[in-house]
């Protein structure tokens, strides 16, 4: 790649499994065992996933669907590009050929509307030539929609766990015959504040039933649902905290003011195909969408403030090709599934370690190769210090003079510094002459300020910022 800041950064950490989740534990898992015929599926879920396209089970599904179709509860350490879907969808498919009942017996719970209409269009490809009918329900649209598609009873829904809750208190839906709960992402309904939602549903739903629960990460708080609501469990766990080795990513210190232009600079190279541009907030999101708009570019924001039909219309533009760049909060950080994403770009340092994992996680997927760059202003050293201690690595940084101080600054702190020439000449040309554009932010006439080069801190101002920001995204 022609932008190259010198060595990739691979990641080496594990995946800690619950302690207190001892049997089966299979980890690491490297190859598919068989094809899909070993499974037994019948006829009409076959001619699914021919339809579909997939010739070989991926790790997860082998390791996920015997044990779903023996009626084993599972818990999977997985996150949405893996084939996870698939991996709980076929085996519900057949139990659900061989005993159905009128109304719901499968509900599948997802953090996002996104992600639920995601698992619900996997669930209508795999089972096109099976009776079995799912919907999904949503906050954001029509309650009464949800009603009217409740009535026909269908076998599978697919809920965000409010909405869900909204129709159970009036009735529109009967939880009495469901036999099978998914939970699917879980640490982010636990980040999003869901939990409290999600217990009250388990506990509306007969303990008598097989339970899935699909998580990326294992935070305390994740393992001590599973140790409640398990029994077990087949636990397939596929490394998933790791960042994969497609994947390189490197830090670009910058100062506050600059970011713009690097992010121009960055999406002028000539192998950018499509980017996720991650935001620490919806206004941020909804700003640089717009100051990417007005420079030209086939960008498009992702945010919570918007209505369903704009965020959807957003999904589904960036997935058909029709916007280049998706600029979005942390609400597309997991569980969408958008393949040729070349690049991930964190604009803003996410939050947390797992969120840079699951944000670059947008990049690199199905095998293919994918960058992530993220920018690094003072403010944020103390929270690259945490990402790297959590990867027990230290990240690459490429280190970009010209967008590291506002004026004639020298370049402060780095750890791996890489060198500009290592750029392409025209791309360090065409990125001077930027250089001399007015920063998008800056009101015309006015000195630049001085503060926003970059010149790392530590300590308080810095931990009390990112904790700020912390409680405010999607
Ligand atoms: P998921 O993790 O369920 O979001 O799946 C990620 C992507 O992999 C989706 O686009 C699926 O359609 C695709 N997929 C799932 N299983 C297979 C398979 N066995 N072979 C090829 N593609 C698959």
């Amino acid at each position: 790649m022609g932008r190259s800041c010198g060595r990739s950064a691979r990641h080496s950490e594990n995946t800690r499994l619950p302690p207190e989740t001892r049997p089966e534990i299979t980890t690491q898992i490297s190859a598919a065992k068989g094809g899909f015929d070993s499974f037994g599926l019948g006829q009409s879920i076959v001619r699914g996933i021919e339809f579909a396209g997939y010739e070989t089970p991926r790790p997860i599904q082998t390791e996920t669907i015997p044990s779903v179709l023996e009626g084993r509860d599972v818990l999977g350490l997985a996150q949405t590009g893996t084939g996870k879907t698939a991996a709980f969808a076929l085996p519900i498919l057949e139990s659900l050929m061989a005993r159905r009942t009128p109304g719901p017996s499968v509900l599948i719970l997802a953090p996002t509307r996104e992600l639920a209409s995601q698992i619900n269009a996997e669930f209508t490809t795999l089972g096109q030539f099976t009776p079995v009918r799912s919907t999904t329900v949503y906050g954001g649209v029509s309650i009464k929609r949800h009603i009217q598609a409740l009535r026909a009873r269908p076998n599978i829904v697919v809920a965000c766990p409010g909405r869900l809750l909204d129709l159970y208190r009036q009735n529109s839906i009967n939880l009495n015959g469901i036999s099978t709960l998914v939970i699917d992402e879980a640490d982010q309904m636990f980040d999003m504040g869901f939990m409290p939602d999600v217990r009250a549903i388990i506990d509306l739903v007969s303990s008598n039933r097989q339970t899935l629960l699909f998580s990326a990460t294992m935070p305390k708080e994740i393992r001590h649902l599973a140790n409640r609501i398990l029994k077990n469990p087949k636990v397939v766990d596929l490394g998933n905290s790791k960042i994969v080795s497609t994947i390189e990513h490197e830090l670009y210190p910058v100062a506050q003011q600059r970011k713009f232009n690097l992010l121009q600079f960055l999406i002028s190279d000539k192998d950018f195909k499509s980017a996720i541009i991650f935001m620490r907030t919806k206004h941020r999101a909804l700003r640089t969408a717009r100051q990417l708009q007005n420079g030209g570019y086939n960008a498009v924001a992702l945010q919570g403030n918007m209505s369903q039909v704009q965020r959807d219309r957003a999904m589904q533009g960036f997935r058909d090709g029709k916007y280049k760049i998706l600029v979005a909060t942390d609400i597309a950080a997991r569980g969408i599934d958008v393949a040729n994403i070349s690049h991930v770009i964190n604009f803003d340092f996410p939050n947390t370690p797992d969120s840079y994992v699951h944000r670059i996680g947008r990049t690199g997927r199905s095998e293919q190769s994918g960058r992530a760059f993220t920018f690094v202003t003072p403010d944020d050293e103390d929270a690259v210090r945490a990402l790297e201690r959590k990867l027990g690595r230290k990240v690459n940084r490429c280190v970009l003079p010209d967008y590291t101080k506002n004026g004639a600054r020298p370049v402060a702190a780095s750890a791996t510094q890489s060198k500009p020439g290592q750029q392409s000449e025209s791309a360090l040309e065409a990125a001077r002459e930027r250089l001399n554009q007015r920063d998008p932010g800056q009101r015309p006439g006015r000195k630049p300020k001085t503060h926003g080069g970059y010149q790392p801190t530590r300590g308080k101002q810095a931990r009390s910022r990112h904790r700020k920001h912390a409680v405010r995204s999607q």
